[in-house]
């Protein structure tokens, strides 16, 4: 069999991992401590926050099949939550979002998802890849600078700019990885004793600094304490990834504050995440890229869309055309 690293265990590298971990050696290579990339959640005592995605969509027909046991064991559920558009600080539309179709959650985390898909992998955590070179075959190293192994075939899922900070030699492969951009967002947390009694649980704002605000304890299994999630908009974290972190909290908590017209002071928590490469726009182009010469191939939702479906499309896909050269 041959063997193959893919350099992260985000969705669509579990989702690749997935498709060829029967017919290749396979090792996913994580730098973090977990598994599921940007659906990940920040676990405290007794109460959690999913500070990436919040909720994800099921079109493609391989995804819904993909899901169906997750579902059966209780590690996906339908989030039923009391939605609102909000203009400004002005409610404009409000429903209850129902079955179908549905707005899917990981229980009793998002984080259970890319937990579930990595069953039976081989992923080793922790483990930054910042050298990869091509001699007879590729050859990983930490780091540390230290060896990771030789692969007859290397697959980057990483977002664009840290894929050609790793591999500068791929503009030449694929010249094209200069054109996908992604945006920054910044996730707020505040947890707290009491209930806030705000009338939705989740909310797409617009015209202000924050784009989503959920009440994260309304998801299924979130422990004990009443949660808030928001997320800035892409455009505000963009400019502002770099300002000091405490100035971009205290900045958002006075926003929010202004949107759901609440005193947030009284939290009991609050956390702020930075995510330098958090969404992609919508792209018609190809799925994922291979180059079955040097053996080398790209996927990840900024293929398609910053989508927790649109990652597993990509790596899905990516995972089909492999299968005919690994076989
Ligand atoms: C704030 C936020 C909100 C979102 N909301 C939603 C939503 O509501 N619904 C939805 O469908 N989608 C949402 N998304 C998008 C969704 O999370 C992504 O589309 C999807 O998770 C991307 O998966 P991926 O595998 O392509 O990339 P990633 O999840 O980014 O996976 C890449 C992995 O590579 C690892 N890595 C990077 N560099 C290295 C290295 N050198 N060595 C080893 N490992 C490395 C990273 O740690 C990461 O785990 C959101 C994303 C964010 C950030």
């Amino acid at each position: 069999m041959k063997n193959v690293a893919i350099i992260g265990a985000g969705i669509s590298g579990l989702a690749l991992a997935n498709k060829i971990g029967h017919i290749a050696n396979v090792t996913i290579f994580e730098k973090s401590r977990g598994f599921g990339g940007r659906v990940a959640t920040r676990r405290m005592d007794d109460f959690s926050f999913d500070h990436g995605a919040q909720f994800f969509k099921v079109r493609d027909p391989d995804f819904k099949e993909y899901i169906k046991p997750m579902i059966e064991e209780g590690i996906i559920d339908i989030w039923r939550a009391r939605f609102v558009e909000i203009e400004k600080d002005k409610v404009i539309s409000s429903r209850l979002w129902g079955d179908d179709p549905a707005n899917y959650i990981g229980i009793p985390s998002m984080s259970s998802i890319g937990k579930f898909m990595s069953q039976s992998l081989n992923i080793k955590l922790s483990e930054q890849i910042a050298k990869i070179e091509k001699h007879d075959i590729w050859e990983l190293f930490n780091e540390e600078g230290v060896f990771q192994g030789k692969y007859d075939w290397v697959i980057s899922t990483i977002p664009p700019v840290q894929c050609m900070q790793l591999f500068p030699n791929i503009r030449e492969i694929y010249s094209d990885i200069e054109k996908h951009e992604m945006s920054a967002c910044f996730s707020l947390m505040l947890a707290f004793d009491e209930d806030l009694n705000l009338d939705f649980d989740a909310a797409l704002v617009k015209g202000t600094d924050i784009s989503w605000i959920s009440c994260n304890s309304s998801k299924q299994s979130r422990g004990k304490k009443y949660t808030i999630l928001a997320h800035s908009t892409n455009k505000w974290a963009s400019e502002y990834i770099n300002h000091d972190r405490d100035w971009v909290k205290g900045y958002l908590c006075k926003e929010l504050s202004k949107i759901i017209k609440k005193d947030i002071s009284e939290a009991t928590y609050t956390g702020l995440q930075g995510w330098r490469y958090a969404n992609a726009k919508k792209q018609n182009g190809q799925k994922f890229f291979i180059d079955k010469e040097q053996n080398i191939a790209l996927c990840g939702d900024w293929f398609i869309q910053g989508r927790i479906e649109s990652a597993y499309i990509s790596g899905s896909q990516l995972g089909n055309e492999l299968t005919n050269e690994l076989a």
